[in-house]
């Protein structure tokens, strides 16, 4: 643990990715916070493992982009690519999907696939070299709330023991879908239930690994669609090169760990027999919960306790790492005297637009396209008119992976003309456009941009308050 801090600027309840990610930022900017984590160790359940090219260069600017790329636990020839195939893993239509190499060019640091566990290791290790970044792991908050100075979090040790109060200028919520903090904030949230029991299995197979390598080389995830399942995927991911993966797919409601036959499952989605060795068993809802605002008053949320919603196309930890940075800086300018009077309100205007669109135009749009498809198109009906629409979709993966462009396009902080306001739909270009991504080019002097950036852009934060004052959110 870092030395103790006594005043905490920011309290972080929830020292997962996010709350770390966010502690980080934080305390590169100079911002004291103290991170509340109810558990010692990372959780071994191998999810969150897409890493996009721009969460790589949220860890890049957090000094820890060579340990993160250190901890992978494929070799870097192995190759992360998806596919999505129709029936049966390994039937006879499949297609590449989410092509991330295609939006390299727009980006300055290659995207990433790791166990979730493995980046939590990468993040805790980091956060514990920043002196003003505290981290008390195997406390839980028990209770927290603001008054008219400050925010404040009842901490109790999970091993039992006296109850300990912390008090900071901001508390924000990183504390996963079921958010103390969104519910002691009163934040509401905007649900979609579609009522389905989703299992989610760890398990090894040696045959299941060969057949792969074979069959798909370079492919690390895998979605099958099937017509019986009304557009909800049976998942495959692949862990490590040793055989080990997870799965995800819908299962009646009722199912518990003794009265089904996930290995029946398996061989089911795959098309094929081989050897099963499960190593866990767990279930979630799918649901998509979105909170209706990101914060009130002086507490915040960030990453799941915002946004909550099955892992479809590796969006949640990847936008989670994005309302850190967000939320970030804007609580850095506004503890040291450099953000205007309504720059925080700015956090929640900016990112729940685009999280909204993610859902609406990407994860349950794609749910809802592919149910579609599977009613209308079946190759034992009409072999022409499936293939047709099979190689419709092959290019429209492609598509899919352009057209996400988070952007800030017409928020209160952007000049530039006006748009329909921040979203999560847009293009990918190689020129600066407010509101914009900015893509890593090379300057008039041969450097990229991203290099004149700055180590952890702590000279930026010194710079831009002359800009900021012109314009003040
Ligand atoms: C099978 C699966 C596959 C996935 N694949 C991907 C993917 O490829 N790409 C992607 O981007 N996302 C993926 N996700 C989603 C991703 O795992 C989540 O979005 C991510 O974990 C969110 O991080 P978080 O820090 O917001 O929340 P969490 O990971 O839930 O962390 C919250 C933390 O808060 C702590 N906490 C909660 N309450 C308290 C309290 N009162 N006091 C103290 N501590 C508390 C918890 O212990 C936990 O450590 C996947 C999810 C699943 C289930």
């Amino acid at each position: 643990m870092s030395d103790t801090i006594s005043k905490p600027q920011v309290i972080i309840v929830g020292g997962g990715p996010v709350g770390l990610g966010l502690a980080i930022e934080l305390g590169q900017r100079r911002v004291a916070c103290t991170v509340v984590e109810r558990n010692t160790t990372v959780s071994p359940i191998p999810k969150g493992q897409n890493l996009t090219q721009r969460t790589m260069e949220h860890f890049h600017f957090w000094g820890a982009e060579k340990q993160l790329r250190e901890a992978r636990t494929f070799p870097p020839d192995f190759g992360m690519g998806g596919l999505t195939a129709y029936g049966e893993l390994f039937g006879p239509y499949s297609y590449t999907w989410m092509p991330r190499e295609l939006v390299a060019p727009y980006y300055f640091t290659e995207n990433e696939r790791l166990p979730q566990y493995a980046t939590e290791e990468v993040l805790r290790a980091r956060a514990a070299e920043l002196s003003n970044v505290e981290v008390l792991y195997g406390w839980k908050a028990e209770t927290v709330g603001e008054d008219q100075t400050g925010a404040f979090a009842e901490i109790a040790p999970v091993a039992g023991g006296a109850i300990r109060t912390l008090s900071a200028p901001y508390l924000v919520g990183c504390d996963g879908a079921w958010s103390t903090v969104r519910q002691a904030a009163r934040l509401t949230q905007t649900l979609t239930e579609h009522d389905k029991v989703m299992v989610l299995l760890v398990f090894r197979s040696e045959t299941l690994h060969r057949m792969l390598t074979e069959r798909y080389p370079g492919k690390c995830f895998f979605s099958v669609i099937h017509p019986d399942y009304e557009g909800y995927w049976q998942f495959f991911g692949r862990v490590d090169p040793d055989a080990n993966f997870f799965f995800h797919a819908p299962v009646p409601a009722g199912t518990t760990r003794d009265n089904f036959d996930f290995t029946a499952l398996l061989r089911r989605a795959a098309g094929a027999d081989f050897d099963v060795e499960i190593q866990h068993v767990g279930f979630w809802n799918l649901r998509f919960a979105l909170a209706d605002s990101y914060g009130q008053g002086r507490l915040f949320i960030a990453g799941d306790a915002a946004h909550s919603h099955p892992p479809y196309g590796g969006y949640g930890v990847n936008t989670g790492f994005e309302d850190a940075k967000n939320l970030g800086w804007k609580l850095a300018a506004t503890i040291q005297g450099w953000g205007g009077a309504r720059l925080l309100d700015s956090y929640s205007q900016e990112r729940q637009p685009v999280f909204r669109g993610t859902i609406d135009s990407f994860i349950e749009w794609s749910i809802l396209r592919d149910r579609d498809f599977l009613k209308s198109f079946n190759p034992d009906r009409d072999l022409d008119a499936f293939e047709r629409k099979w190689q419709e979709r092959s290019s429209g993966a492609e598509a899919e992976v352009g057209a996400f462009e988070p952007n800030y396009q017409g928020s209160p902080l952007v000049w530039g003309p006006p748009g329909n306001g921040p979203g999560a739909v847009g293009a990918h270009a190689l020129k600066a456009r407010a509101g914009h991504h900015l893509s890593p080019r090379p300057l008039s002097s041969g450097r990229n941009v991203y290099d004149e950036l700055g180590p952890l852009h702590l000279a930026g934060a010194r710079r831009r308050p002359r800009r900021l004052r012109r314009r003040r959110a």
